[in-house]
């Protein structure tokens, strides 16, 4: 016999960073708690970007258009890595002398960087952002963007297949190569704080540890991190190497732009929304996040390219590291981090400089749509 005695536990009893962020019972973070009957409906100066008071189940009415704007235009970049042909990659990489030694080492680490990263931001996203966020128009960008990471998990796993590389090699490789393992481990360290049973937003502490973590995956990671990666692989595509990887690249890094300018766009929100938590020894605090990412990936791109390859070199990433490190204080309204310095890859900025963002966006959908492939111009 079923034992219908057994009770649910009380409200009280619910994990912490579940609990109502205030005692007004139409107050709950999550969305899943007791439904507030005949609550007066939600109006939008009670929604929040953190800490809010409105019911988060209810999407209108709208009050952040540009987390809509774009959750739509993640849908309309929709693509699938099986739909990239993986032809020519396959038989340059089986070829004897197609790729020399330099390009393959590279090639494994970033694949393996960017396999095991996908993961990172996706849980980082789900099991930490996602809950803290209390705005539904925020959680429903997150959702697609969730669905972003496993098309770009599914990449990895594609050309994986593909080439027949060692999977275990390759997905072991944030916890095998110590310029990989530092970088994950750098960015653990704040979904870590987040994952915390106790951690709760509310106070001004727990609310800039929340900072901390939307700087640390959507800045550094998908914002400075992914930049490296992206540059040495479409450098080989230029080049007319790994042609399908580098197609599927382009994709990637389309997505990756749309969630770098949402989590600018969350960052700044929060910030309008709290003045009080961004004190200037806050500000110092981000820059100096950014300092270190910067040197954590100089010291990536010394290990993926040892001799420089391909018009590509340590000191080159470095700079155009310093450059967007730049760019992201620039967007987060701080002081820059580092001297002014030239962009080593103006190649890499026809596609991806923000101004240009809306030409690509628009060119590469009109593309999807008609099913064609990404133009190499
Ligand atoms: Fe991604
Ligand atoms: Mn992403």
């Amino acid at each position: 016999m079923l034992d219908w005695s057994e009770t649910k536990p009380a409200r009280a009893q619910i994990h912490p960073a579940f609990a109502p962020a205030s005692t007004d019972a139409t107050a709950d973070a999550t969305g899943l708690g007791a439904i507030a009957r005949g609550a007066a409906r939600v109006s939008v100066d009670e929604k929040r970007m953190i800490n809010a008071r409105a019911d988060v189940n209810q999407l209108l009415p709208l009050k952040y258009k540009w987390a809509w704007e774009k959750y739509l235009a993640g849908c309309n970049n929709h693509w699938m890595p099986t739909e990239v042909s993986m032809q020519a990659d396959i038989a340059l990489w089986k070829s004897r002398d197609g790729l020399t030694e330099d390009e393959r080492r590279m090639l494994k680490r970033n694949l393996g960087f960017f396999a095991a990263s996908e993961s990172l931001v996706a849980n980082n996203i789900v099991l930490a952002i996602y809950r803290h966020l209390t705005n539904p128009e925020c959680r429903q960008y997150l959702l697609r963007q969730a669905f972003e990471e496993a098309v770009h998990t599914h990449t990895f796993q594609y050309i994986v297949e593909s080439l027949g590389l060692d999977e275990g090699e390759l997905f072991n490789m944030y916890r095998e190569v110590p310029s990989i393992t530092d970088k994950a481990a750098w960015a653990l360290k704040h979904t870590q704080s987040l994952d915390d049973p106790a951690f709760a937003t509310g106070t001004p502490e727990a609310d800039q540890q929340f900072l901390r973590d939307l700087v640390a995956f959507y800045v550094v990671f998908e914002g400075m991190w992914f930049y490296t990666g992206f540059a040495q692989i479409l450098s080989l595509g230029r080049r007319n190497k790994m042609v399908g990887i580098a197609e599927q690249y382009q994709y990637i890094l389309r997505d990756e732009s749309l969630h770098l300018n949402f989590g600018i766009d969350v960052i700044n929100q929060i910030k309008a929304e709290n003045p009080d938590l961004w004190t200037p020894a806050f500000q110092d605090e981000v820059r100096g996040m950014l300092k270190d990412a910067a040197e954590l990936e100089a010291a990536y791109s010394r290990d993926t390219m040892p001799r420089g390859l391909l018009g590509l070199n340590a000191g080159l990433c470095e700079q155009y590291m310093h450059v967007i490190a730049n760019r992201r204080c620039a967007q987060l309204g701080l002081a820059p981090v580092f001297a002014e310095a030239e962009n080593p890859f103006p190649w890499m900025s026809e596609s991806i400089d923000l101004k240009k963002e809306k030409n690509f966006f628009e060119t590469r959908v009109i593309e999807y749509q008609n099913g064609g492939a990404l133009a190499w111009d």
